[in-house]
């Protein structure tokens, strides 16, 4: 399980940095989040959760009963909508109110 940050979209804002229980997450010389040990990742799902532009995909591997889909993250106020897009091109997104999160 790991993630994967799409260069392309990063701001370098440094919030995953900051999130990522393994601190496996640093500024690049480009300016750009990167993650040297994505093989300690363990899929927390923090650092989807705190990007403010999308930048950081989870693969969805077999390990995990995933398709080889990925997983994103957009928060909107207190909603996080969940959106995983297969191989294929289907997408399924699932929202969440996060106010709601430890309530049972
Ligand atoms: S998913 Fe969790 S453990 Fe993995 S890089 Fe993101 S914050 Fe770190
Ligand atoms: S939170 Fe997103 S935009 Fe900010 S540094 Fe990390 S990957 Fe880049």
């Amino acid at each position: 399980m790991s993630i994967e940050i799409i260069k392309d979209k990063c701001i370098g804002c440094g919030r995953c940095f900051k999130v990522c229980p393994g601190t496996l997450i640093s500024l690049g010389s480009d300016g750009k989040a990167e993650i040297k040990r994505p093989e300690r990742c363990w899929g927390c799902t923090s650092c989807l959760k705190e990007c403010p532009v999308q930048a950081i995909e989870m693969f969805l591997g077999e390990d995990i009963g995933g398709l080889g889909g990925r997983l994103t993250v957009c928060r909107e106020q207190h909603l996080l909508h969940w959106k995983v897009r297969l191989p294929d091109g289907k997408e399924t997104t699932i929202t969440v109110d996060s106010r709601n999160s430890n309530k049972y």
